[in-house]
C-alpha cells in the first residue's frame, strides 16, 4: 500500500505518519526532513534547499523529483514495502512524476489521505512548534508565505486526486488520536494492497 499524507503546513502529516508506520509498517519518506537533514550536514543539496525553505519558497519541481527518483533507484527495496509519501507531491508536476515512478515500479498511489485544518489553527501550531523545533521557516512571515504557497502550488492536488477517486478528506482539527482512527477507518479498504 502507498499513501501520500497531504495538508498544509502545520496540519500534522508528520504526527499522523508516525502513527500509519506504527499501525502498517510502512516506509516512511518525508522529503521536509530529507531537505533538513541535507541542510544539517551542509551538502550542496542542502545549500540550495536552504534558499527556498528560508523564504518559505517550495524547491523547484525538477529538483524535487531528482532527489525523489535517486532515492527510488537508490533504495527500490523501499517501494517493494510500501511507501507513505509525507511532503511529496506538493504540485502537479510531482504528482505526475510520482505516478510515473512508481508505474515503473509495477505499482501506483492507492490513498490520498488530506488533512483538512482551519488556518487559525494552522498558524498557531506552526509558532508553536518553532518554539521548539527552532526550524527557519516556523517565524509568522514565513508561515503566511507558506500558506500562500500552499494554496496557490499545492492545494491544487485536492482537485487532482480527487478525479482519481483515491481522496479521503479527514477533519483534521481534532485531537490526535480521534484524526487517526478517521484515517483508519478510510484506509481499511486498502489495507490488503
Ligand atoms: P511543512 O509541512 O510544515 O511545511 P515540511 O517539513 O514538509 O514542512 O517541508 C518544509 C519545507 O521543505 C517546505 O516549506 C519546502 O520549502 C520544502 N519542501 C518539502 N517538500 C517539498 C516538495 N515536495 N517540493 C518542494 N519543496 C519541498
Amino acid at each position: 500500500m502507498n499513501i501520500v499524507i497531504f495538508g498544509a503546513p502545520g496540519s500534522g502529516k508528520g504526527t499522523q505518519s508516525d502513527k500509519l508506520i506504527a499501525e502498517y509498517g510502512l516506509y516512511h519518506i518525508s522529503t521536509g526532513e530529507l531537505l533538513r537533514e541535507h541542510i544539517a550536514r551542509g551538502t550542496h543539496l542542502g545549500e540550495v534547499a536552504d534558499s527556498y525553505i528560508s523564504r518559505g519558497l517550495l524547491i523547484p519541481d525538477e529538483l524535487m523529483i531528482d532527489v525523489l527518483s535517486d532515492l527510488f533507484k537508490q533504495h527500490p527495496e523501499h517501494i517493494a514495502s510500501g511507501v507513505i509519501f509525507d511532503g511529496f507531491p506538493r504540485t502537479i508536476a510531482q504528482a505526475e512524476a510520482l505516478a510515473e515512478m512508481l508505474k515503473e515500479h509495477g505499482t501506483e498511489v492507492h490513498a490520498v489521505v488530506g488533512l483538512d485544518v482551519d488556518e487559525d489553527e494552522l498558524i498557531r501550531r506552526m509558532l508553536d512548534r518553532g518554539k521548539q523545533s527552532g526550524r527557519s521557516d516556523d517565524k509568522l512571515d514565513t508561515i503566511r508565505k507558506r500558506l500562500d504557497v500552499y494554496h496557490k502550488q499545492t492545494a491544487p492536488l485536492k482537485e487532482y486526486y480527487l478525479n482519481k477517486g483515491c481522496f479521503h478528506n479527514i477533519d483534521g482539527n481534532r485531537p490526535i488520536d480521534d484524526i487517526f482512527s478517521s484515517i483508519r477507518t478510510e484506509l481499511a479498504p486498502h489495507k490488503d494492497k
